[in-house]
């Protein structure tokens, strides 16, 4: 029963760590055109809910 217990623990560790990942990105093996310079890139990030690459994306927005 002890078993039970500590993977219990382990499977409600998880959420704690979502805060983590709060940058979205697409990721687009052809290359995806980004919707504020239209450059083709794999990856963009969600702005605004648009698409946009590394260099259009504001990383200082909250
Ligand atoms: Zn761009």
């Amino acid at each position: 029963m002890g078993d039970n217990a500590s993977l219990n623990d382990f499977l409600g560790g998880e959420s704690s760590e979502q805060s983590e990942a709060a940058t979205t990105y697409a990721w687009d093996g052809a290359g995806a055109a980004c919707a504020a310079c239209d450059e083709t890139v794999e990856r963009r990030w969600q702005q605004d809910g648009d698409l946009v690459c590394i260099e259009c994306k504001d990383w200082e927005q909250p």
